[in-house]
């Protein structure tokens, strides 16, 4: 049976003429800097963030720690969401890792953090606290339902930041979709970040590999720190030459997983089983009204069993991600699937 899976846009597949770039790259040690599909990769990318320079790490994750390990020393604390990747999803490890205090504040449902939350959570100069170093951001944010924050949000974040010297990382892990959603240039939701990490690896459909971008000065910490986690790739051009393509053919096409979310979301809404959020972006989450007796993984059993796989979030609640890999035909199989399974 052919599986429609939509459990994550990290499911997709390299497209036919990123397999030809990974075949063709040019490559070199990496570590050593010699890399020239590398350094091509990390030049495009610091130049549609905006950024003086880039860094290509092997995940996302490695990306936000390396970030914060270049902003942060141990005892420092960081501002972020309670519903953060970083905070949910990444191993503790800016505290295992790095000893960085995380302070979470309320994520508010569009994903943003209020300015009157990161007002309060500020520590005072007083050595019963940890210095406040760092706010972080997550633009789309995922557990807040693939939701995007504006230029405007990122503006006021940084006059705040501004006024008491903090720094802001923002987990753009998702940033292309907040940018096309938005029919924004990526520059117009990184220029008030100083850092900014993007999967390639998601919506954008390359195999492996993230950016981290930001000044020259913070990207030489960053590669420090991307060595002492075990980050350093060696003829890592294989990689980039997928991620190249990604950064220059997948971009504009992510406003069709949105419209096929939306789709998706339309004939859900009409099942009276579900209660649904609009999606921003690329994710659909819906809730089981208690009119279903079976739980989110029973259901999901279910789906499997008709070919549809969505990821399971909680007992009353299922994340499908529209990417690549779908098409409109998909989007009715899974509509008939859910359909199935609630009758
Ligand atoms: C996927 C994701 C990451 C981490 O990416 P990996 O490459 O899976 O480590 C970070 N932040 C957000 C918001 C994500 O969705």
């Amino acid at each position: 049976m052919n599986l429609i899976d939509l459990r994550s846009d990290t499911v997709t597949k390299p497209t036919p003429e990123m397999r030809i770039a990974m075949a063709q790259a040019e490559v070199g040690d990496d570590v050593y800097g010699d890399d020239p599909t590398v350094n091509k990769l990390q030049e495009l990318a610091a130049q549609m963030a905006g950024k003086e320079s880039a860094l290509f790490v092997p995940s996302g994750t490695m990306g936000n720690l390396a970030a914060i390990l270049a902003h942060c020393g141990r005892g420092d604390e960081a501002m972020l969401g309670d519903k953060a990747h970083t905070f949910l999803f990444e191993a503790g490890g800016i505290s295992a890792l790095g000893g960085i205090h995380s302070h979470q504040l309320p994520n508010q449902p569009d994903g943003s953090l209020l300015l009157a939350d990161l007002e309060a959570g500020l520590r005072p100069d007083d050595d019963h606290f940890p210095p406040t170093r760092l706010i972080l951001l997550e633009n789309t944010h995922n557990r807040c339902g693939g939701t995007y924050q504006t230029p405007a949000y990122n503006k006021q974040v940084r006059d705040f930041s501004d006024q008491h010297g903090i720094k802001i990382h923002l987990d753009g892990a998702r940033i292309f979709n907040a940018a096309v959603a938005q029919n924004l240039p990526l520059t117009a939701l990184t220029e008030h970040v100083d850092s900014v990490t993007f999967c390639l690896s998601k919506g954008l459909s390359a195999p492996v590999g993230s950016l981290l971008c930001g000044t020259k000065d913070f990207i030489y910490k960053a590669h420090r720190a991307r060595k002492m986690l075990g980050g350093g790739m060696r003829q890592a051009g294989i990689l980039a030459a997928a991620g190249i393509v990604a950064l220059t053919t997948m971009v504009e096409r992510l406003s069709e997983d949105h419209a096929r979310a939306r789709k998706l979301a339309d004939g859900l809404h009409e099942m009276r089983d579900l209660e649904l959020e609009s999606p921003a972006t690329n994710m659909v989450f819906v809730t089981l009204r208690d009119s279903v007796k079976k739980s989110a993984i029973e259901i999901a059993e279910e789906l499997k069993a008709r070919g549809l796989l969505v990821g399971k979030v909680s007992e009353r609640r299922v994340r499908m991600v529209t990417h690549y890999g779908i098409n409109d035909g998909d989007v009715k199989d899974a509509l008939a699937a859910w359909h199935a399974v609630l009758s």
